[in-house]
């Protein structure tokens, strides 16, 4: 899924083959019971049936390869979603909704739903623990939002000022390794400890900031550095948070440069796509999009059940 010239990005049956190799290298998998012997799985052939209908001996049920992904009930093209797929994965600075829709040719609203729920698909089925032994996990906050000036006048709330009114952004990364974003409610150790504990390894070395919101559970790892910001030390030794700093301005580059800003309801949505190109930098953008493809599985019903709006 690499050269905008492949079938795929205009065929569909190109593109429903492509994602069917994706999803199924195996072979066709029921949805509905998890058959997955040939034998019994038909496919319908012909004009009658519907594209990529399969059926299933063993439940009596049919499928296609979008039933239980994100993609299930749209009316899409798939090569299109295709197309979404690799260019919001090949995209540095991130894709607006605008300019998915100039380069997709479909309307605005369809491409809001593409972006989102592409970014549905980049969120990981389940995180396992960052770190280890003999590795060092950066914990950082950033803040989120625009100032207070620049809102409309009926817009602005009294006493935003500063940090104040902006949605606070936690992560945890690991140095040469996967960075877990989180939106919190407040920068506090009550707060964050959880997060660190249940996302972090306590055998790494953990590394922060002085912020007193860190010094109690930095006990529970095999070691903690900080670094004193206050007194304009950045780097002292192996402690510092430039890892969790770099990854937090590669997402205010594509917030403020191509989305100029993200509201709260969404704001996971985009975290997890931070995290995902974070994690996937070093993959080739093709590879991407594959690795996009997979992850619309089982997604659909986290996307429903956060966003009422009916399907594009
Ligand atoms: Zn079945």
């Amino acid at each position: 899924m690499c050269d905008l010239h492949n079938p795929i990005f205009t065929d569909e049956g190109k593109a429903r083959e492509a994602l069917e190799a994706i999803r199924w290298p195996e072979g066709p998998f029921c949805p509905h019971c998890g058959n997955c012997d040939p034998e019994k799985i038909a496919r319908g052939e012909g004009k009658v049936h519907r594209a990529g209908l399969y059926y299933c001996a063993a439940c009596n049920g049919q499928f296609t390869v979008t039933v239980g992904t994100v993609m299930e009930r749209s009316k899409i093209p798939l090569s299109k979603w295709l197309l979404a797929m690799h260019l919001m994965g090949a995209s540095k600075k991130g894709m607006s909704a605008l300019q998915l829709q100039r380069m997709l040719g479909v309307t605005y609203k369809t491409a809001w739903f593409l972006c989102h729920r592409i970014r549905e698909a980049m969120a990981p089925a389940q995180r396992g623990p960052l770190g280890g032994e003999g590795k060092a996990v950066e914990a950082d906050e950033s803040y989120f939002g625009g100032k207070e000036k620049n809102k409309h006048v009926g817009k602005r709330k009294r006493g935003n000022i500063g940090v104040q009114g902006k949605q606070v952004v936690f992560a945890l990364v690991e140095r040469d390794g996967h960075s877990h974003s989180f939106h919190v409610a407040s920068v506090s150790g009550e707060t964050l400890r959880p997060l660190i504990v249940t996302h972090a390894s306590r055998k790494s070395a953990l590394m922060t900031d002085q912020g007193g919101q860190y010094v109690h559970v930095g006990k529970e790892f095999s070691r903690q550095e900080s670094v004193n910001h206050g007194a304009d030390e950045y780097v002292r030794g192996d402690a510092h948070t430039n890892t969790a700093e770099c990854r937090f301005s590669l997402m205010k580059r594509a917030v403020y440069g191509t989305h100029h800003s993200v509201s709260e309801a969404h704001l996971p949505r985009y975290l997890a796509e931070w995290d995902f190109k974070w994690n996937t930098r070093k993959v080739k953008d093709g590879e991407r999009a594959t690795l996009i493809a997979k992850g619309i599985e089982g997604k659909r019903l986290t996307y429903r059940s956060t966003n009422k709006a009916p399907n594009a």
